[in-house]
Formats: C-alpha cells, structure tokens, sequence
C-alpha cells in the first residue's frame, strides 16, 4: 500500500492534514503503516518484556519502577499537557527549555510533536477529523494504532506556531529520537541493568499505555460531569494512574485549567506539584477553574431538586 493521498477529488476547504476525499466518507483515507518505522515502539515492548523476565524482581527494580513512573508522569500530564497543549501556567525560557528536555524522556517525540496532536484533539473531539477518536475509529486505533500510522509521525508546526517561535523546542522535536536513547544510557549509569530495564523499559512501556488510555479508555468508561460535545468522561482510577489526567471530562469542559480535579475529593497529583513549582517561583499564573465555570451544570440541576420543578434555571448551558 502506498500513500499518495488524494491527487483528486479532494476539498480543498479542508486543512490539508484531515486528507478527506470528497463523496467517499472517509476522512481517513491514506494511513499507511510502515511496520518498518514503527520497529522501536514493538523493540520497547520487547525489551521491557524480556528484561524484566531475564534482570528479574526486587525491591531495587520496584523502586526504579515506580519512581521513574510517578516522575515521567508528571512530564507527560504537567509538562507536555498542561504546559505546552494549553499553556495553563507560564514559566521562564530557560525553565520551558529544561521542562522541555526532562520532557524528553517520556519518550513521546518532541512537546511540539505532542502539542500539535493535542490540540487537534480538541479542536476536534470525536468528530469526524478527530484522529484518536474511540466512538468514531475503535479503541485500538484510539488507544495506539493511529501513533503507527505514518501520516501522523510528523510535526503539524502550524498548529503549534507559539512553540516553535523557539528554536531550542525546534531542535528538541527534531532530536527527541537521539534524546530518547540518551536517557537509557543515563538510567544505565545511574542504575545498572535493574535502572534500565526496571526504570526505562518497563516504566516506558507504561507510561506509553496510560497515557494512550486518556484517548482511548476516558472518553469511553467513566462519568460524564458536564454535556461537553465529545465523549470525555471522569474516571477515578485513571487519575490515579495518570496523576489527574482521569478527569479528563471536567478537562474537555474548561481546557485552560491547569487544575483537572475541580473538587478537593478529585485527586490531581500533576496539580499539586504545579503549585510546588509556583511556590518555588519557577513557574507562576498556574490556572484553576472560576467556581462558575466548575459550576455551570452541576449547579442549576442540584438547585432544581433542592427547590424543586418551579424554579428557572440559574445559568444557561456555556
Ligand atoms: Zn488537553
Ligand atoms: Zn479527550
């Protein structure tokens, strides 16, 4: 199969990237997968699988696990989400650039690579042109197929005009494969072959997983706060595992929030330490949610079954 996306019949009212072929109905139409290019994602799996089994387990390997895990989390959530998806807080160039580099770790191409993809996401959730859609193209390719997909692979920079004013975030997406390797080296340093496969294969590999679960799994399992218009939905568990990435439907509701637990009992580890960062001064204007906007569905119906049917609504819907 080859890509030679749509010399005819395609309109040219649409962004070049949705490839949409008119009267076909497929939006998607030309998302070849070069199993040869996606070798190291498979690699990875491999590595983490046949090192943990050969390295073994042990308290060491469950601390380089978790650790590496919890910390690498939060440059997903914190870092490549909250920060340069939506610039919810801002910071300094020179920490942008070292948030950026530790970022690299996560081992999920370039913040720009990210960000471009992201906001795409949102611009348009689970409709048509959404490409990690889960009602619209199956949970697998949600959750990991469309990442293999050569069209996807490279930088939309169009939508991510405000990071690549940068140059050092350029060269950062060119590089993050040689990045990437380099980390392994430095968990090997740091920790021998128990760092390595424990702290970098394994913890990768999850990282990976949980991550892709926010675009597959939490606009499918979960509870809806808000008639947002995709699917996104609130889900405990994976906030837990995402460090507050679960409440992924309160996100979709008000996407400037750095805060995606809205409520005290909705746990946001990511959150957390963003207000760390802001009391150590190296990050500041980190966004929460204005009780209106927190409010704006829940309110009127509690009000509604307090006073009961008589009462006019409080707020209108947005
Ligand atoms: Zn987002
Ligand atoms: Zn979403």
């Amino acid at each position: 199969m080859t890509s030679s996306a749509s010399s005819t019949g395609t309109d040219p009212a649409l962004p070049p990237e949705a490839g949409f072929v008119a009267g076909s109905g497929a939006a998607f139409n030309d998302e070849e997968l070069r199993w040869r290019e996606n070798l190291p994602f498979w690699a990875v799996h491999a590595a983490a699988l046949a090192g943990a089994i050969w390295v073994g387990f042990s308290t060491t390997a469950l601390a380089w696990f978790l650790g590496s895990y919890a910390v690498r989390m939060f440059f997903v959530t914190g870092v490549y989400h909250r920060y340069f998806s939506h610039r919810a807080y801002k910071t300094s160039r020179w920490f942008q650039f070292v948030l950026a580099l530790l970022g690299a770790s996560v081992v999920q191409k370039g913040p720009m690579w990210w960000a471009a993809h992201h906001r795409w996401h949102h611009k348009h959730s689970d409709d048509e042109l959404d490409v990690h859609s889960p009602v619209r193209r199956g949970f697998w390719w949600s959750h990991m197929i469309w990442i293999l997909a050569h069209k996807y692979r490279a930088t939309e920079t169009d939508r991510v005009k405000d990071l690549a004013a940068f140059p050092e975030l350029r060269w950062l997406d060119r590089h993050e494969m040689i990045l990437a390797v380099a980390y392994g080296f430095v968990f090997y340093f740091l920790g021998g072959m128990t760092g390595l496969i424990w702290g970098y294969f394994v913890a990768t590999v999850l990282l990976w997983h949980c991550t892709f679960f926010i675009n597959s799994l939490c606009h499918v399992w979960g509870n809806r706060r808000y008639e947002t218009t995709d699917t996104s939905r609130n889900n405990f568990f994976l906030a837990i595992l995402t460090l507050g990435e679960g409440w992924h439907n309160n996100h979709h509701h008000y996407q400037r929030s750095a805060r995606q637990g809205f409520y005290w009992w909705e746990i946001d580890i990511s959150y957390y330490v963003l207000l760390l960062l802001q009391q150590l001064r190296l990050v500041w204007d980190v966004q929460g949610v204005p009780a209106h906007v927190r409010d704006q569905v829940v309110a009127p119906k509690r009000q509604r079954v307090a006073a009961g049917p008589t009462v006019a609504p409080v707020a209108g819907k947005h």
